[in-house]
């Protein structure tokens, strides 16, 4: 009844991010109501592995009481301080402390947000304010990549390079390029490593010489594509583009929205591929998902540009919720939690997570597995040969999250086909294989729908 009654208010009343409106209003809201470690129970009792962490954030799983009375400890100490002036609170100062002193190279500067979104804008609000400061303000032309995303926020959306964020929003504004994503499973130059690399060093000079290299601000890569599909470049191609853009004087930034805090292994998929981005923004697992927070991580040479430029003048960029101490307490324990074990578990965890997608190539719906730590994507095909993919107007993604809904399993599905994996750090051996088999049973249902075929 309550679960009901719920339906219609939010049907009435809520407006869900990233949802067909009009489908959502027949569809029905899932209500999820309890969480423990990765397991989920919805308003009616179903339980399932949550193989998605939420949206890729509760790295450290539900239920941790240190993080609960972390946060209830500092709201009956000082729930609010602004950061704002000079102004601060001990969680956030040392939550700064405690990631500069763990972060690639020279990245000693933080800037808290809120999410993943308003990091990335303000990487693109500090990009143009170092280039005015250094006097070159006509740098002002961003490069990112197809399939990519940067979040969903007025500007940022137009870095992102997926359709549904574009269309009807006027995106992307004309001072946004994108390059070919590198995407080896459907690479037109093939999937070797070294001619894939090549080819994107190719379009990339390309790139900047047709919009000048005098032009060009700041390049944008997250580590590996996530919501363009779990995309997994080969090693060493993001340090090419690193390398490139330092060599043509433009700030690369790297986004470690979901490959940050264990996701890939390390705390950051940047030290996996020894690269130093200009600037890296972060959010999602830095609390878990137990409280909203982001933060761009600056390289000391960026600030002193920015800081030397702005001289006595305020550099006006600031949220009320800027280095919210709440957020700073939750992420120092989540910090805790996940070098007191949990990065261990979710390098163990990963490997049987890749294994078992691994053994999951025989079946006939499977084109692909990829993958690196606890991020991985199953990408499916009706012909392996010729790398076809499912029938778009089946809605074949809907479809998939529902069946492995109903066999207790939550993942991510794709419009284009792609199974995304992105477990919590926590997850025992038996809630991996729960995973894996689950993922066979809705292919093997997959398979016997005609629709989908
Ligand atoms: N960048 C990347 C790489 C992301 O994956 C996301 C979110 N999925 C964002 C930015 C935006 O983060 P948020 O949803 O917290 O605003």
């Amino acid at each position: 009844m309550l679960a009901n009654s719920l339906i219609e208010l939010d049907r009435a009343h809520l407006i869900h991010p990233v949802a067909s409106y009009r489908g959502h209003e027949r569809q029905g809201v899932r209500v999820l109501k309890s969480a423990r470690g990765a397991t989920v129970t919805d308003a009616s009792g179903h339980q399932l592995v949550d193989g998605f962490a939420g949206l890729w954030c509760v790295n450290a799983g539900y239920g941790h009481e240190s993080i609960v009375e972390a946060a209830a400890r500092q709201m009956r100490e000082l729930p609010y301080a602004t950061g704002y002036f000079d102004l601060g609170s001990e969680a956030a100062i040392r939550l700064a402390a405690e990631l500069a002193d763990r972060a690639p190279g020279d990245l000693n500067r933080l800037y808290f947000t809120l999410g993943g979104s308003d990091a990335v804008d303000s990487t693109i609000r500090f990009v143009h304010y170092y280039w005015h400061a250094k006097g070159q303000p006509k740098r002002d032309q961003f490069i990112s990549i197809q399939q990519g995303y940067h979040g969903s926020s007025t500007v940022g959306a137009g870095l992102t390079a997926l359709p549904a964020f574009h269309a009807g929003f006027g995106l992307p504004f004309d001072w946004q390029h994108k390059i070919p994503s590198p995407y080896p499973y459907r690479n037109p130059v093939g999937e070797d490593a070294a001619t894939i690399i090549d080819a994107s060093l190719s379009t990339l000079k390309a790139k900047i010489e047709e919009i000048g290299p005098d032009r060009v601000a700041a390049f944008y890569a997250e580590p590996i594509q996530g919501s363009g599909g779990v995309i997994v470049p080969p090693k060493g191609w993001i340090k090419a583009i690193r390398d490139l853009c330092h060599h043509c004087g433009i700030l690369f930034i790297a986004d470690e929205v979901i490959t940050g805090f264990g996701r890939t292994g390390p705390l950051f998929a940047c030290a996996d591929e020894d690269i130093v981005p200009d600037m890296m923004t972060v959010a999602k697992g830095l609390t878990s998902g137990y409280v909203p927070m982001g933060a761009v991580f600056m390289s000391d040479g960026v600030y002193d540009v920015i800081a030397d430029g702005a001289g006595e003048a305020a550099v006006g960029h600031g949220y009320t919720y800027s280095a919210h101490p709440v957020s700073a307490a939750v992420a120092l324990e989540v910090l805790k939690l996940y070098e007191g074990g949990l990065l261990e578990n979710g390098h163990k965890a990963g490997v049987r997570l890749m294994a078992g997608l691994e053994s999951l190539r025989d079946h006939p719906l499977v084109g692909d597995v990829r993958g690196r730590g606890m991020l991985a994507g199953v990408e499916l095909v009706t012909d392996k040969a010729k790398k076809t993919p499912l029938p778009a107007a089946a809605m074949p993604a809907r479809r998939i999250f529902d069946r492995a809904w109903d066999n207790g399993l939550v993942i991510r599905a794709f419009p284009q086909g792609v199974l995304g994996y992105a477990p919590p750090l926590c997850c025992t051996d038996a809630e991996i294989d729960a995973i894996i088999e689950r993922t066979r049973k809705t292919l093997d249902q997959t398979l016997a729908d005609p629709d989908v075929r």
